[in-house]
């Protein structure tokens, strides 16, 4: 799986790559995050990239040429999936980072001012990526929330695959609350179902509880289809409600 970012600001991903479960994909062969300077794609000697939008507007937008460039040069013969950052794409989910972990090349056009000519989105790219309702001063950082959240689908990365699976959304629901040494933290006590060693009933109270806070916080997940378990316990939880 690798990754080809285009960005006037190439000295921005050193850091946050240079840890963490991102950089331990890389050194193990399992990733490749490589990081390109838009600017190289310019032929002036101001190696310009940005330029004013007709009709008249305030700010500045991507020029067509660097950015086609840049995307042809990379593109090469072998096949990518081109994604331009926006706040007007689908938004990433942890199927869209999933369905990306499956490709073996995409690339990562990070916009910044007013954004891009409109051109490199009706055909140059192949779609665009929102992180959220909200608009940031530039691709950049949500460049790395795709590669972030995507690394966790790349077989491999993640070591037990099984912390994956219960992660939030992933089954449709939140995860459930962890605890860890010591046992009794300030008089704040971990759940004594956790000690009994029973499988059984710890998993039915980790659903139980990933449930109470799904219905909580995000209703909205559990608009889907339900597994016998998760109904029974779900009753169990709005009867409990009813009685307090
Ligand atoms: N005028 C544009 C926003 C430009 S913001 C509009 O309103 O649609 C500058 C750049 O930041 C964008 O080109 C994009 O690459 C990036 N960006 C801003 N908000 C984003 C978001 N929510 N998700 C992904 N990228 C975003």
């Amino acid at each position: 799986m690798i990754f080809d970012i285009i960005t006037i600001f190439p000295e921005m991903f050193a850091s946050v790559f240079s840890g963490g479960v991102v950089r331990r994909a890389v050194d193990k062969g399992l990733m490749e995050v490589r990081v390109h300077d838009l600017r190289d794609y310019t032929h002036d000697r101001h190696r310009q990239v940005d330029d004013r939008p007709f009709g008249g507007l305030e700010g500045m937008v991507f020029k067509p040429e660097p950015v086609f460039r840049a995307v042809e040069a990379l593109r090469g013969s072998a096949p990518a999936r081109v994604v331009l950052l926006s706040p007007q794409g689908r938004k990433l989910d942890p199927r869209l980072a999933e369905d990306l972990a499956g490709c073996p090349r995409v690339i990562l056009l990070c916009g910044r001012y007013e954004g891009v000519d409109e051109r490199i989105v009706e055909s140059l790219i192949d779609e665009e990526i929102s992180i959220g309702d909200y608009v940031l001063t530039g691709g950049e950082p949500a460049a790395v929330i795709v590669v972030d959240a995507v690394s966790r689908f790349v077989q491999g990365v993640v070591g037990r695959e099984e912390s994956v699976r219960h992660d939030s959304f992933a089954e449709g629901r939140l995860d459930f609350p962890q605890y860890t040494r010591p046992r009794d933290f300030r008089g704040m006590k971990v759940p004594q179902v956790l000690f009994s060693g029973d499988h059984a009933r710890i998993g039915r109270w980790r659903l139980k509880k990933a449930l109470e806070k799904t219905l909580a916080r995000r209703p909205d997940l559990l608009d889907r289809i339900l597994t016998p378990e998760e109904r029974e316990i779900l009753e169990e939880i709005r009867n409990e409600r009813k009685e307090q």
